[in-house]
């Protein structure tokens, strides 16, 4: 009988343990390169999707030749090229940069009238607990109107980002349900991401998306989890060893 017990005991010791070392730890930030490098022209990274996929649920980034806008979605990575339309991207592509965590929402605010993405970005501002910590924001429900981008896929000698965004190609939708996916980082963090604001979009159809430039939400929530946590893993490609970057800044920055 004791033998039993102690038999139990231990195989319901071994399961815990088990149970403890698959749980995905929540709102971890987990990046592959930084944005001074993107915005260099640091268009080859050696992350794949399927790695990527094992540090968040939920996140933005690019892929290799910066092929379109990433969106990492309920575990799924889209991917939404100069044609608008988003599809769900092969594992074994690669990403040049891009950041996920394991989303956990902390604070959630309801939202029963229009808002623009400024009052939007107010509102956030207004409920954070610090500017000194990181954000992952998820905003959901419906939306008057979305305007967002994407970016042509580039061939070497890469140019730097801010002459591919030259070459933007702009989708529009009224009327859209859908999420809107991103951060809202420290001033610290810039050089290294992108500072305050970046939001990528995801409509509820998986129709319509890309970097988010415009919206007004109709009805919905914003969820916001606190991120106190970081890890940034650089890539080994020599397009990322031999570039000579620095202070190039996150112009992509939006206030
Ligand atoms: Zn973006």
């Amino acid at each position: 009988m004791k033998n039993q017990f102690v038999k139990t005991f231990v195989l319901f010791f071994i399961i815990s343990i088990l149970a403890i070392s698959q749980k995905k730890e929540t709102n971890i930030l987990y990046q592959h390169s930084v944005i001074n490098a993107l915005s260099a022209g640091v268009y080859e990274g050696d992350l794949s999707l399927d790695n990527l996929k094992q540090f968040g649920d939920f996140g933005l980034g690019t892929f290799n030749n910066i092929d379109g806008e990433m969106i990492v979605l309920d575990g799924k990575v889209y991917q939404i090229k100069t044609d608008g339309i988003p599809v769900e991207a092969a594992d074994n592509l690669i990403t040049p940069f891009a950041a996920v965590t394991f989303f956990k929402s902390d604070t959630t605010l309801e939202i029963k009238n229009p808002q623009t993405l400024q009052q939007i970005k107010e509102k956030i501002d207004a409920a954070v607990p610090s500017e000194n910590y990181l954000y992952a924001i998820k905003v959901f429900g419906e939306f008057k109107r979305v305007k967002t981008r994407s970016v042509p896929k580039q061939q070497k000698p890469f140019p730097d980002l801010a002459s591919v965004i030259k070459d933007q190609v702009t989708f529009e939708k009224e009327t859209v349900s859908g999420t809107v996916i991103g951060f809202k980082l420290p001033e610290f963090i810039d050089g290294v991401n992108v500072k305050n604001f970046h939001f990528h979009f995801l409509s509820k159809d998986k129709n319509f998306g890309g970097h988010l430039l415009d919206l007004v939400l109709d009805k919905g929530k914003i969820e916001i989890g606190i991120i106190k946590e970081f890890r940034c893993q650089l890539p080994s490609t020599e397009n990322f060893t031999k570039t000579k970057f620095g202070k190039e800044g996150s112009y992509l920055q939006n206030k």
